[in-house]
């Protein structure tokens, strides 16, 4: 009895040590899985097509805020935390920041490295943990004075973070008025060898002459050998009018993509009266366009482009009467511009926004599981008075891979007519034919192809129109 009992025992300590063994395994596994998910990426590549930054491969907007410099002593280095990257996200629901790190000013990174660098890092660490998108930022007038340093600085963080999709480096904020050919694609095309050698695929955002409005020259003359480059524009919408708009537009046309890493409702010291009007006539181009922006910026400063007022807590958690005029403008505008655009990560509290609803959540449930093989279809992304961005969807809801030539086609019949279009080959004028181009004409099963345009309405005002898109592959 005795010794059958204590065989007993020691069988259920020997079971006991087995379970675990086996669950410091299972534990061992799941932290592995964790971790690897977290670098493997909770937000999708940013990539450059032609003149459109993409977003998983898609049109999406992203806006956002960009902090304030970073140097010591500047005022602004207290909102350099976690909890003001957190609240941006909740709520302003803000998909990117910007960390702007001041390089040859007092205070600044070449002065002391360490204390700003940290800075950056912070808010990376953050905007990562956040799912977010984050610029560091080389915020700089004078960075060809300095390429070494810059060199240094985008190798470590490229070795630290390249792995990391929220990840987008801007290598020169706002040259001066200094040649674009001799004096900041040289320098530029240095700094993204560094960058490339280890990180092959993160954007990579260039500045361009006279405080980032010339991105004509950019334009006419672009840094080649290298994917995933884009080209800064800056505008404050109190001195920046149609003209820069214009200029853009013509750079965009030449194919190089642009983003808005800062831009403000004041005059373009920073400080000087909101210009409501103007502010939104920026905006809405910029959704024409589907332009990445962030605002300047997080900070207390008593000056036109500060979002909060002096005093407001380091740590986020604003409310109204925390925000300045400009900052509760922009705060609206950031959420609008998301939630009408992006049912994505940022929490799609208010879809459909300010504007026009029909925003790019309807097509949501369509095909299901049943007879729909394959779906196409027609979504508005985003509309304007006289215009309208949309998306061709083809969704390969059947479990073979569809490899054959093919092709859809639409007709609009209000006077729509298509006046850009990316990521297909659009021949005829209504009805359209859109056949896909090389990368995105197979489809694996539970796969999409899409397809952008834009578009002219037939009269002002009006509607955007969604015709049916057919094709014989469409169901
Ligand atoms: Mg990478």
């Amino acid at each position: 009895m005795t010794s059958r009992l204590f065989g007993h025992e020691e069988t259920c300590r020997v079971e006991q040590r087995i379970i675990r063994k086996h669950l410091t395994l299972i534990l061992f596994a799941l932290s592995c899985i964790l971790t690897s998910s977290r670098i493997l990426a909770a937000v999708e590549a940013i990539t450059v097509n032609g003149s459109q930054v993409q977003v998983g491969g898609q049109t999406k907007a992203l806006s956002g805020n960009s902090f304030f410099w970073s140097n010591q002593g500047w005022g602004a280095e207290r909102f350099y935390n976690a909890n003001v990257v957190g609240w941006l996200k909740t709520d302003w629901q803000a998909n990117i920041v910007r960390a702007a790190m001041g390089v040859e000013d007092p205070g600044a990174y070449l002065q002391n490295p360490v204390a700003n660098k940290n800075r950056v890092k912070t808010v990376v660490d953050a905007a990562i943990a956040e799912d977010m998108y984050v610029i560091i930022d080389w915020h700089s007038h004078h960075a060809e004075d300095h390429q070494a340093a810059a060199v240094a600085f985008f190798t470590e963080m490229a070795q630290t973070y390249g792995q990391y999709n929220n990840v987008i480096y801007e290598i020169y904020n706002e040259p001066l008025q200094v040649s674009w050919s001799n004096t900041i694609k040289p320098y530029a095309e240095a700094v993204i060898a560094a960058i490339r050698a280890h990180d092959p695929d993160n954007l990579i955002i260039v500045g361009t002459p006279t405080w980032s409005q010339d991105v004509d020259q950019a334009a006419a003359d672009p840094i080649m050998g290298y994917d995933n480059i884009a080209y800064t524009l800056h505008f404050y919408a109190g001195t920046h009018k149609a003209w820069l708009r214009d200029r853009a537009e013509r750079a965009m046309n030449d194919g190089i993509a642009l983003v808005v890493t800062e831009w403000g409702t004041v005059d373009a010291s920073g400080n000087g009266a909101v210009d409501v009007n103007e502010t939104q006539a920026w905006v809405d181009w910029m959704k024409q366009f589907n332009l990445i922006h962030l605002n300047w910026s997080v900070n207390d400063k008593s000056e036109g482009a500060s979002i909060l007022k002096p005093g407001a807590s380091s740590n986020g958690g604003w409310s109204n009467t925390d925000l300045t005029q400009s900052g509760n403008l922009v705060r609206s505008i950031v959420r609008n511009y998301n939630g009408a655009t992006n049912g994505g990560d940022t929490g799609g509290g208010d879809t459909g926004g300010g504007d026009t609803g029909g925003g790019d959540t309807g097509g949501g449930d369509t095909g299901g599981g049943d007879s729909a093989s394959v779906v196409c279809e027609f979504v508005i992304a985003n509309q304007w008075n006289s215009g309208f961005v949309a998306e061709i969807r083809v969704i390969n809801n059947d479990s073979t891979t569809i490899n054959e030539n093919w092709t859809v086609d639409f007709e609009f019949n209000d006077g729509s007519s298509v006046t850009n279009s990316w990521n297909g080959s659009f021949t005829g004028a209504n009805p359209y034919v859109v056949a896909p181009l090389n990368w995105n004409q197979t489809i694996a099963p539970n796969g999409i192809t899409t397809f952008g345009m834009q578009v002219s309405k037939g009269s002002n005002g009006s509607p955007a129109q969604t015709p049916n898109v057919t094709g014989p592959l469409c169901n």
